[in-house]
Order: C-alpha cells, then sequence, then structure tokens
C-alpha cells in the first residue's frame, strides 16, 4: 500500500513510529510492541533509520518483517548520513525486491566527528531525488512546525521544505511538538508557500521525565507552561509523569482530530502502554 493514498478525505491515518533496538531482547520486546498496537489498526508504522551500519541493517529487516510476518504497511526510514549513494541503492534495491513500498527521506543528523563518505548527499531534497531517479517508492519527509534547529530562519527552512516536495515527497510528517498553535501556524504558512502534500502531526506522548528532556534537547522543541508546571508536580513520580504526558497528548490529538489533521504519527519510543491509551480514549468519543 502506498501511504500518499492512504490520506485524503474520509477517516484520519493513524501511524507509530519504532526505533531499532539494540540487544536481542530489545527485539522481542519490539515485535511484541507492534504486535499489541496492531490491535488497533495502525494504517502504517514506521521504522528509524540509525548511524550506525548495524543499526540501518536492522531497519531492512525490521519493515521486512513487520510486512511479512505482522501484516502491517511499513515506511522505512532512510538518511543520507554515512552511506555513499552505492549503500543507498543497494539498500533500495533490498527494500523494492523485499515489496516494500514507502520510505521516509531524511537528511539525517551529522554525529560530531562526521566525515562524509565519498558522494554522501548533505539533504533530504538530494535523496529524494536520487530514490525518484531509479526507484518508484511512494515518498515521505520531514518537517519541523518550530523550524529545524539548524535552519537559519523559518523562512530559509520553509524554501528548503519547499524543493523537498519538488523533489518528489508525497507526504510530510512533523517533528513532535506539544503545542497545536505551532502546528496550525506551520501549516497556513507551508500552503501559502505553495506546499499541498499532506502534512501530519508528530505526537509523543512523555513517557518519563528524563526521555522528554532528552528529546527535546534534541529536537528544540518547546515545552508550554502549563505543561511544564504539571511536569513539575509529578516529576518524582514516573505513572504520574505518564498520566499527565498521556492526558496531554490527547487533548492535542482531540484537536488536532478536530480541526481536520490528515492523519497522527505516534513517536511510541517503543512502548505500547501510553500510544494504547490515548488511542482508546480518542476511539470511545
Ligand atoms: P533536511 O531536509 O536536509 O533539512 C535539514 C536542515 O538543512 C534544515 O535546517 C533545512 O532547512 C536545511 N536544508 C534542507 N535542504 C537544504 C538544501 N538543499 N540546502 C541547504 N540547506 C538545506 N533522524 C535519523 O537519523 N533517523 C531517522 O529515522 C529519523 N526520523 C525522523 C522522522 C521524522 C518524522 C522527523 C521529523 C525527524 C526524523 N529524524 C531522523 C531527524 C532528522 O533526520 C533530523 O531532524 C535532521 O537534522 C534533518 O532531517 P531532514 O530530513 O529534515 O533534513
Amino acid at each position: 500500500m502506498r501511504i500518499s493514498e492512504l490520506y485524503g478525505p474520509g477517516r484520519p491515518v493513524f501511524s507509530f513510529e519504532f526505533f531499532p533496538p539494540r540487544t536481542d531482547a530489545g527485539f522481542a520486546a519490539l515485535y511484541r510492541t507492534v504486535a499489541e498496537l496492531k490491535r488497533l489498526n495502525p494504517d502504517f508504522v514506521s521504522v528509524t533509520w540509525g548511524a550506525g551500519g548495524s543499526t540501518r541493517r536492522k531497519t531492512v529487516d525490521i519493515v521486512i518483517r513487520i510486512q511479512q510476518d505482522i501484516g502491517v504497511t511499513p515506511l522505512a526510514h532512510l538518511s543520507c548520513i554515512g552511506s555513499t549513494p552505492e549503500q543507498l541503492a543497494r539498500t533500495l534495491d533490498r527494500l523494492e525486491t523485499a515489496g516494500i513500498e514507502n520510505v521516509l527521506a531524511l537528511g539525517g543528523d551529522r554525529p560530531p566527528d562526521y566525515a562524509a563518505p565519498p558522494g554522501a548527499f548533505n539533504h533530504a531534497n538530494e535523496l529524494a531525488a536520487f530514490i525518484r531517479s531509479r526507484w518508484s517508492f511512494c515518498l515521505g519527509g520531514a518537517c519541523y512546525p518550530e523550524t529545524h534547529p539548524a535552519a537559519p530562519s523559518p523562512e530559509a527552512d520553509l524554501a528548503n521544505l519547499v524543493r523537498k516536495v519538488d523533489a518528489g515527497i508525497e507526504f510530510l510528517i512533523t517533528q513532535l511538538f506539544f503545542d497545536n498553535t505551532d502546528y496550525f501556524a506551520f501549516v497556513e504558512r507551508a500552503r501559502r508557500a505553495g506546499i499541498e502534500a499532506p502534512i501530519v502531526p508528530g505526537i509523543m506522548p512523555i513517557i518519563s521525565i528524563a526521555s522528554v528532556r532528552r528529546v527535546t534537547s534534541l529536537c528544540g522543541a518547546a515545552i508550554p507552561v502549563e505543561l511544564e508546571r504539571a511536569l513539575a508536580v509529578v516529576e518524582h513520580d514516573d505513572a504520574l509523569t505518564m498520566q499527565v504526558g498521556v492526558e496531554w497528548a490527547t487533548r492535542q490529538c482531540r484537536e488536532l482530530l478536530d480541526r481536520g489533521v490528515p492523519g497522527i504519527h505516534f513517536y511510541t519510543l517503543n512502548k505500547s502502554p501510553a500510544t494504547r491509551s490515548i488511542f482508546q480514549s480518542l476511539l470511545e468519543e
């Protein structure tokens, strides 16, 4: 199933994101989580692409297993970092041979002492154009309601996003955000810039203080004062922290759905309870 065909009039599209675990035990837990979340009938699940060689092979193995054994449409993330075009081509050939139809084309984050291999692409638009030149995958891309942290300005970031869409990206998934106002303002600016592709909000339920601090320091998402206050009250209690996170994300999702978003992409952090709980309250309405 080509993911771009799912977005459109009708019901919203729900998707879950996972990352390749480091250990064998992590793999067993991941497949359990995917199987648990499959009961919620997600439209697709995505698997991230790591910077290291061994995690990269895992992404391909996992998406193939998700499609063939678990029976859910997968989206394979793929980034420019650390690969030559020939290596990327081998990965794309492997995905194509296995019948995978969807790729999220990413620039990726450069590790601190990064030395680009010969001919490596720098940005997602170059990767998207490369994929378009030889393969027929349905292509997604990333976008940033609060602006990408490395972009010189929101305007420059948006101009780069236009370039990415022009290179063949058919749908966009946003970086996580906690304030819907940022998302709606961004969609308006993107539409004014001529971007017509579906812009799918990415939602991360907070499951612990440590993880939200780590993730927001990396991606630059702001935590609204009201949420920060609620977290401060419960920060020494993991169960209550998760409850605050779930309630916040559920409220975000409700408003987004009420205002007609094309779907919601959940950053699951490889855990099912928070996402399941949000999903169930949304379905109960
Ligand atoms: P790009 O589109 O290349 O943009 C990166 C920066 O460069 C932006 O500041 C942009 O304005 C600028 N830029 C873009 N194009 C050009 C150009 N042609 N010339 C000059 N400047 C340009 N990371 C991973 O490592 N693995 C993953 O699996 C992964 N999955 C993600 C999924 C989603 C939904 C999101 C939102 C992010 C994900 N990331 C992942 C993180 C992402 O790789 C980083 O945020 C990275 O810094 C940017 O990726 P990008 O695809 O947006 O890159």
